[in-house]
């Protein structure tokens, strides 16, 4: 059955209300159960005619998510593992904090890029998530939590710009149905020069953020195939475009990884690279991942280094505060036992089906 989270009220006209009177008004009302109220059935709309509420029930799901798994951190943070009854699990997490709670969403179930550091790139790739199943995430989320979650950022499993429309449809809808600022929405991109041109195109105030981890070509290189299509300076170029179209400052994402990307040649040829555009660095200490690379986690005197170096060069520099370790949902580590395909398949035959 098709669900109704992924429409737009006016698509839940058309494609659930056809040839009824009061189309926009009942829509309306749908919409706001779904979106803003985080209904997943209609039994809950009780503003709605009984009838109605049944007939709609016939024909379609309130929301497309099933809950494989929830895991809750000591820290508050919390990851669900999901999927839409074809067993292909996926993952999301919420961030409460004391300012704000954020939330970091999937756009791919696993991810095609193949970045040597990252969990999910290791697993190799299943398919696109569909905006419905993006924006479901973020839903599914917020009822595990009291205060709104009002922060944003793709960085979940995938590429989002690999996953142009969807992702893109994602969005609006978080803004339009759901009440989301797009400057509270981040989308993080291993680097997709044409899918960066498109989206600075679409002239949104979305955040953008590049995960560069190196500012050298053969560094870069060896941790992420990518960068045998779009260099370095190619993508920061576009960045730095992005940055021209919408007005809104970028992040830079460096990875630190021990002995690798941490060095203070890199430390200074990033602040050089980066001198002038509006943007922040911000540093991301390696998430241990078992490779065959061996990464480490770099050495705290290191990191500091790096920082010192580059602001004394005038760059803005944020470090990542790091949560969510001990159920696997920090950065990179994203998909946990069920990174790989084939352990994603196996998975399957195992999943309990639990409304989310
Ligand atoms: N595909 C997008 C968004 C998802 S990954 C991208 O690559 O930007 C989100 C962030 O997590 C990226 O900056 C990525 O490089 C980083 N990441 C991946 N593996 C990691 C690890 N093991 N430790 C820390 N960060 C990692
Ligand atoms: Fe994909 Fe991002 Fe992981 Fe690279 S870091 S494999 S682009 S999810």
């Amino acid at each position: 059955m098709p669900s109704l989270v992924g429409l737009t009220t006016a698509e839940i006209a058309q494609a659930a209300l056809a040839g009824r009177d009061d189309a926009r008004w009942r829509a309306k009302q749908i919409a706001h159960w779904i979106y803003r109220k985080g209904a997943t059935d209609f039994s809950a709309m009780l503003d709605l005619p009984a009838a109605l509420r049944h007939e709609l029930a016939g024909r379609f799901r309130v929301q497309p998510l099933a809950v494989a798994d929830h895991r809750v951190s000591r820290d508050g943070t919390q990851k669900l593992l999901v999927h839409s009854g074809d067993g292909e699990v996926f993952e999301a997490v919420v961030f409460p904090t004391r300012e704000r709670v954020s939330c970091c969403l999937s756009s791919q179930v696993g991810c095609p890029m193949g970045c040597r550091f990252c969990a999910t790139g290791l697993g190799g790739y299943d398919r696109d998530l569909t905006a419905g199943e993006i924006v479901a995430e973020y839903l599914a989320l917020q009822r595990l939590v009291d205060r709104r979650i009002s922060h944003v950022v793709f960085m979940g499993m995938g590429e989002p710009l690999l996953n142009y429309g969807n992702v893109l449809r994602a969005i609006r809808l978080l803004h339009d149905e759901v009440g989301l600022s797009y400057r509270h929405i981040t989308v993080s991109t291993v680097g997709i020069l044409p899918g960066m041109v498109r989206l600075a195109e679409e002239g949104l105030p979305i955040h953008l953020a590049l995960s560069l981890h190196s500012p050298f070509d053969e560094i870069r290189g060896k941790l992420m195939p990518v960068n045998q299509k779009w260099k370095v300076s190619e993508v920061l170029s576009a960045l730095r475009r992005y940055v021209a179209a919408t007005g809104r400052k970028a992040t830079v994402e460096y990875l630190l990884l021990d002995g690798i990307t941490d060095t203070p040649e890199q430390a200074e040829e990033l602040a050089r690279l980066v001198r002038g555009m509006p943007c922040v660095v911000n540093l991301i200490p390696f998430n241990h991942v078992d490779t065959e690379q061996g990464f480490a986690r770099p050495k705290r005197e290191a990191v500091r280094e790096f920082r010192r170096r580059l602001e004394a060069a005038g760059v803005n520099v944020t470090q990542r505060v790091e949560r969510g370790h001990d159920i696997a949902a920090a950065c990179g580590q994203l998909a946990g036992r069920h990174t790989g395909r084939l352990a994603r398949r196996r998975f399957r035959s195992e999943l309990p089906v639990s409304p989310s």
